[in-house]
């Protein structure tokens, strides 16, 4: 589907290889591999609640790894889904009256317009599941055939026929174990699996835990041909490990999403590929914290959403916001609050009254050590402490006398602009 337009940074100079992050699978910092074909595959929203800070904080996140890649020259194929049908779109557009098509649209029209204003690059391939459903079908057929799904039986004169990942028959046919990849234990697991999307209870599941794959057609439903699976609709987890596997190398570089995508999503994403063709999904896998407000996780089910949209409606910057963002570690869970908006703006009108003195130095300092910090695991909240002492410096010469420092007549420096836009996508 149609994506968005950011326009792609400048490239700078500095050296591609000295990025080192934290892998939830291997739980260390480590150089993510295969930069020759340096590839992004980022969960992407189920398109039924617009944009809050939560999905902007994991894009904004991905966003500082892309822009780090590109700034060191290096060619990025970023892969991101819309999971444009799901139990949640549909009893949500059940509940409001609303045609689960056109609120599908409307939603996603809104995230890319917020994206688009967070400054965050387009992922080269903007791919809806509506659209893949072919790609899905094909890789259940192939786990069908392999053994390692099945079909569950229908119960008490239900629908037959759905077909469920069996963990067992892939942790025997596989170098994947059940945790290996989200790396949390099985109690929690078990755990957090009802709330998201899992169904432990279903009656003729071999194994509690086994994810849907495809579910067949139910009445008043929207349904797909599914082959030798017969008519119905894609699991979540298979969407985008066949989305991946389609587009990206196998493996590819980096797998990101929110922490909560640790488990089920991205462990049996990983784990459904692999049964498929034997290789990882992907080398690393990356994990944003999760954003609070007011005491708790920021979620649709608790409804203590902050909007993007809503934000940019009441004149904030999206700057600021972005800022904002980049003033945590994306690993850390944190809160939202108005004082973080607040230090934000304030922050981004000192650095705009540093870039507009004549006596600012070129960026060559700061980008050393932005780059420096973004290089341990992405420490954008450093990054920013080295833009705000840049403008100290800047603004304190210029106090002192207004004359004494000429611009740099260096052209091959970046400017501090060039710099802030580049690496953190702070575009001043
Ligand atoms: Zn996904």
């Amino acid at each position: 589907m149609e994506s968005w337009n950011t326009p792609l940074p400048a490239r700078l100079p500095v050296q591609p290889d000295r990025l080192k992050i934290h892998d939830t699978s291997s739980q260390a910092e480590r150089h993510p591999g295969n930069l020759a074909e340096a590839s992004l595959y980022v969960c992407g929203i189920t398109p039924y609640d617009a944009t809050h800070l939560g999905h902007a904080n994991t894009y904004v996140t991905f966003d500082l790894l892309n822009r780090y890649w590109r700034a060191c020259g290096l060619p990025v194929t970023y892969v991101q889904n819309v999971t444009d049908v799901d139990d949640p779109l549909l009893e949500r557009a059940t509940a409001t009256g609303v045609d689960w098509r056109d609120l599908a649209a409307d939603q996603t029209e809104l995230f890319r317009s917020d994206m688009e204003a967070l400054n965050v690059l387009a992922p080269d391939h903007y791919v809806g599941a509506t659209e893949t459903v072919d790609w899905v079908v094909q890789s259940v057929e192939a786990l069908v055939d392999n053994g390692t799904a099945y079909a569950v039986p229908g119960v008490d004169g239900g629908p037959d026929g759905d077909v469920y990942f069996s963990i067992d028959a892939a942790e025997a046919a596989t170098d994947w174990t059940l945790g290996s990849i989200g790396r949390l234990g099985s109690e929690e697991m078990s755990a957090v699996f009802p709330d998201r999307g899992g169904d432990p209870e279903r009656p003729g599941k071999r194994h509690p835990l086994d994810p849907l794959l495809w579910r067949v057609a139910r009445p008043g439903e929207p349904t797909w041909d599914g082959r030798s699976l017969g008519a119905g609709r894609p699991g979540w987890h298979i969407e985008c490990s066949a989305i991946a596997r389609r587009l990206l190398p196998a493996p590819f570089t980096v797998q990101g999403g929110g922490s909560d995508l640790r488990f089920p999503h991205h462990e049996f994403s990983a784990a459904h590929a692999t049964a498929a063709d034997g290789k990882p999904l992907a080398g690393t896998f990356v994990h944003a914290g999760m954003v609070g407000y007011e005491g708790e996780k920021m979620s649709k089910s608790l409804g203590n959403l902050v909007l993007v949209s809503r934000l940019r409606q009441q004149g904030i910057e999206a700057v600021a916001i972005r800022a904002a963002l980049l003033s945590n570690h994306y690993r850390a869970d944190w809160e939202w609050t108005p004082e973080l908006l607040r230090q934000a703006m304030d922050r981004v009108a000192r650095w705009r009254q540093a870039l507009g003195l004549e006596t600012a130095e070129d960026g060559s300092a700061v980008l050393a050590a932005a780059h420096r910090a973004l290089s341990h695991d992405l420490d954008a909240p450093a990054a920013l402490t080295e833009l705000d002492r840049w403008a100290e410096r800047a603004l304190d010469r210029n106090a002192v006398d207004q004359y004494s420092a000429a611009p740099s007549s260096d052209l091959s420096a970046p400017d501090v602009r060039t710099v802030a836009n580049g690496l953190l996508g702070l575009m001043l």
